[in-house]
């Protein structure tokens, strides 16, 4: 049984294991220049870009909030374990 090697072996092929973002928040990202979150849900990978105004507009949530504390459940294939990462506007 090894469900999370293979779980953090497609995360990382996915470009994006982040145990790091988990424990920052958005402040600290805003901070180095990030403009938003990137979550890529494993079931189906879709990929939903979160801008931080957008996370800040929702309830409980604020500029100390850490990224893992977003609910987040995708609408197509209903997990709600994404991988998060940040990403920068282009
Ligand atoms: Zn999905």
């Amino acid at each position: 049984m090894l469900p999370p090697i293979i779980s953090v072996a497609m995360m990382a092929a996915m470009g994006g294991i982040d145990d790091f973002w988990r424990t920052r928040t958005i402040a600290e990202a805003e901070d180095q220049g990030y403009s938003h979150l990137r979550v890529t849900y494993s079931g189906c990978g879709r990929i939903s870009d979160l801008p931080w105004p957008l996370l800040l507009g929702r309830p409980g949530i604020a500029a100390n909030t850490f990224l893992s504390n977003f609910k987040l459940r995708c609408e197509k294939c209903g997990r709600n374990d994404p991988v998060l990462g940040v990403k920068k506007h282009a």
